[in-house]
């Protein structure tokens, strides 16, 4: 497990508070047995997301002083619009406060009710602003995403022929085509060159824009490098260049790999399509040259998106998702694999083979590991999934997935040895982790404000 040494040193540092065991026991108690309901400061270690939750570079925090503050035409703004125009490719650009108000304005624009997106996976946003508009999110990805030992290098990738077969069938109720990069939904799964263009191709032989949901872009593009022939020497910035050639407009969550706490954006290659969304932008977001940032976000955005694109950075970076990874699997646990650019996942149902699963595994893990190390994890399983709209009868999601998601430029290689030692423990001890049952079940979104209790 060679480590790849990070590509900077640590200037300023946050305080960390290791709990006790009975004071964790306590938290999780008062939490309902639910990680979303402890407070940050009872969370040692906090893998809940890596959404905004990096740390940002001492460039990053000298451009926030320069932040011009401008209700229109600020200074960070054209800074913003020129570094997009320069990396991606696109000419318009219209600031959102973060990924989700880039993709309202996107559909609000170009979705009707009874129409159809195709997309390799939606992410979660994603799925439920094409919802709320009563047209339907089309998953096309390979079916090698959804085998958690599949080695397959690309499992982000999308299945070309049942997209053009949709095309075919559905053609008129599609507006667009979309493709997910790394594919989040999917263990954040990289997307090939090849499959990009040859999505991108079909698209445009059946004349439909093809759009980019880019959070993590400057991830795939390394995962492109890697893996895919001839690109090994090709730098990022020219692999992120050809990747948005392809496409026709993107959304971006800057709060992944633009690496600031907060920010995103909506861009265009078309103008018609950046003058109709810019009224959307001022209804949803704000004028559509800071829409509901600061000027200072917008710097930070813009120096980012540059930040991002260095070799050194994303090797440290995937390379640490790599090191827990590696320590798991060694240790016989069972995981998601290949592992992908943000996270490592673990399989509860292999995990823990003998609990019932009504007890919520996946779940019963997140609480467990809590106790065990302080480490805040998320479930994707069964209490996600919620219950089936017709049947009110829970729905048991085909994998069971406890997320350890990576914060970008935060952690160490200790912190991770200490997610691993708790991981490990815990897998080596299983009646450790104890099945779970609702005492407080929300009718939506229950995962977020559910309550348990020890079945
Ligand atoms: C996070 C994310 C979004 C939504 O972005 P927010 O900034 O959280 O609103 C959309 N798509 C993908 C793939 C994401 O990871």
């Amino acid at each position: 497990m060679k480590i790849v040494p990070p590509p900077y040193r640590i200037k300023v540092v946050e305080p960390l508070e290791m709990t006790t065991r009975a004071e964790r026991e306590a938290y999780l108690e008062e939490a309902g047995y639910n990680p979303f309901l402890l407070p940050s400061k009872a969370v040692y270690i906090d893998l809940l997301t890596d959404s905004g939750t990096g740390s940002m570079s001492d460039n990053q925090w000298a451009g926030m002083m320069i932040g011009d503050e401008a209700y229109a035409g600020s200074n960070n703004f054209y800074h913003l619009q020129e570094t997009i125009e320069e990396i991606m490719g696109f000419r318009y650009v219209i600031p959102t406060h973060q990924g989700r108000g880039a993709e309202n304005i996107l559909f609000t624009v170009m979705l009707k009710e009874g129409d159809i997106v195709p997309n390799n996976m939606h992410f979660d946003t994603t799925k439920a602003h094409v919802q709320y508009r009563k047209a339907k999110a089309l998953d096309l990805v390979i079916d090698e995403a959804y085998d958690p030992s599949s080695q397959h290098p690309f499992k982000g990738d999308m299945n070309t022929e049942k997209l053009r077969e949709v095309l075919t069938r559905d053609g008129d109720r599609i507006p667009l085509v979309m493709m997910t990069v790394t594919c989040n939904s999917g263990g954040g799964q990289p997307v090939s060159m090849a499959n990009l263009r040859e999505v991108s191709e079909i698209a445009k032989a059946f004349g439909k824009p093809l759009y980019i949901d880019s959070a993590r872009f400057a991830e795939n593009a390394y995962f492109i490098k890697l893996r895919e022939e001839g690109y090994q020497d090709k730098a990022i910035a020219e692999i992120v260049k050809e990747m948005f050639s392809y496409a026709d407009g993107a959304t971006m969550s800057g709060k992944k790999d633009a690496l600031v706490n907060i920010g995103g954006f909506a861009a265009f290659k078309d103008e018609e399509m950046y003058r109709k969304s810019t009224v959307w932008a001022v209804f949803f977001e704000g004028f559509p040259t800071y829409g509901g940032l600061a000027g200072r976000d917008l710097e930070a955005m813009a120096r980012g998106l540059k930040e991002v694109l260095d070799f050194d950075y994303l090797a440290y970076r995937t390379g640490q998702i790599k090191y827990l990874a590696d320590r798991l699997l060694e240790a016989g646990v069972p995981i998601m694999e290949p592992a992908g650019g943000h996270a490592v996942y673990l399989d509860a149902l292999r995990f823990l083979p003998d609990m019932p699963r009504e007890h919520f595994p996946a779940f019963a893990l997140t609480s467990a590991l809590y106790l065990e190390g302080g480490i805040r994890a998320v479930e994707i399983g069964s209490v996600l999934a919620g219950r089936d709209q017709e049947t009110n009868e829970n729905v048991y999601s085909s994998l069971e997935l406890v997320r350890l998601t990576i914060p970008r430029r935060t952690y160490t290689e200790r912190h991770l040895d200490a997610i691993a030692d708790a991981v490990i423990s815990l897998y080596q001890n299983p009646t450790r982790v104890k099945g779970l049952k609702f005492i407080y079940e929300p009718p939506v979104l229950r995962h977020f404000t559910a309550r348990f209790n020890y079945v």
